[in-house]
């Protein structure tokens, strides 16, 4: 391996400046050439790509977002379009890339590696939480840093004029980021992707709360829940069903996907990169690195975007003794 190539791809995530930092240090460390493609595979397709050194990546540690940008590339789900980015990366003599993202992004390079023998290597970087192999993404713990510390404030508003809130936060598929900053924000109810609460059982533990003397509820809202309701659906059913309650809603959005990445997801990013790189030097090939008991494992791409992880049944366990 003489030149290595290093992009984001798909959804952006705090830290991913981090990991494209720690692969271009790295490369340059090992006397490795490393290249930045701009864009994803979208810039890959276009041959949009830059040459680094040690110091193209100073100061963005600590910044969110990704330097590189991000994209969707729908030509790159082309068997064409994958020829266009082979010829690419051979024009510039890249012998292999390392990806930063998420299941989508290593669909695409996984094909990529089957079709061309091209040396690929995964890190995940998305706030989901969600890929197989690693018990944890960059991005992830920055989220639920985010979500904890705007529902602390939406709990000193909520308690101050005795509301119930119904917090939506990101999760279509899966309720890593509902589950932990839930129980970190000591919220009333956690609804989740993965387990239907029922209606039914919403309403008895908001009544059991109000009886028990509590002024104010919080009950946090995967965007994927399975109860059937949006959260303003909700709010209106509560509001029906339970009128002693002045009911309010949150859409927490993109905010979550952006800010600077706490010390956890830098020094996680810092590690993967590494390994990434090292990997590749080693001679192994599509792989993701992932991290499991605090140390670094490599699982194969196609097992790492088999299924989504599930949920930690022991967390679930624990967020409904709290509530009690
Ligand atoms: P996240 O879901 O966290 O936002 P992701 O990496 O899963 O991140 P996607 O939008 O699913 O994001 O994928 C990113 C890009 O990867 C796509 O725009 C496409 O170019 C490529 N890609 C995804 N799936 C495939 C596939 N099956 N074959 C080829 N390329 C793919």
């Amino acid at each position: 391996i003489k030149k290595v190539a290093v992009f984001t791809s798909g959804g952006d995530s705090p830290g991913m400046n981090a990991a494209i930092r720690s692969v271009v240090r790295t490369c340059a460390y090992k006397n490795i050439e490393c290249v930045a493609i701009y864009r994803g595979y979208q810039g890959m397709i276009d041959g949009d790509f830059k040459q680094m050194n040690a110091r193209s990546v100073n100061n963005i540690i600590n910044k969110g977002g990704t330097i590189l940008k991000s994209a969707r590339c729908e030509e790159f789900r082309t068997e064409k379009g994958r020829k266009k980015a082979y010829d690419q990366l051979k024009k510039e003599g890249i012998d292999a890339f390392v990806v930063i993202g998420g299941n989508g992004s290593f669909a695409g390079a996984v094909k990529f590696n089957r079709e061309y023998d091209f040396p690929v290597m995964g890190i995940p970087g998305t706030i989901d939480n969600d890929i197989l192999g690693t018990s944890f993404t960059i991005g992830f713990d920055t989220a639920i840093n985010t979500v904890v510390d705007v529902i602390d404030k939406i709990r000193d508003t909520a308690s101050s004029h005795n509301r119930l809130f119904f917090v939506e936060v990101m999760g279509r598929d899966v309720g890593h980021i509902a589950l932990n900053a839930g129980v970190g924000a000591g919220a009333e109810e956690i609804l989740i992707p993965e387990q239907n609460l029922g209606l039914e059982r919403l309403l008895d533990s908001l009544k059991r709360s109000k009886k028990s003397g509590k002024s104010s509820s919080i009950v946090i809202v995967a965007e994927g829940d399975k109860i059937g309701k949006n959260v303003f659906e909700l709010k209106e059913y509560v509001e029906e069903h339970l009128p002693i309650y002045d009911v309010r809603v949150s859409v927490l959005g993109h905010m979550q996907r952006g800010g600077n990445p706490t010390c956890f997801d830098r020094v996680l990013a810092s590690r993967m990169g590494v390994r990434a790189v090292e990997a590749l030097i080693e001679g192994k090939s599509n792989y993701m690195v992932g991290i499991r008991d605090n140390k670094l494992v490599l699982t194969p791409i196609e097992e790492a975007i088999k299924a989504h992880t599930e949920i930690d049944m022991e967390l679930l366990r624990v967020s409904d003794i709290m509530t009690t």
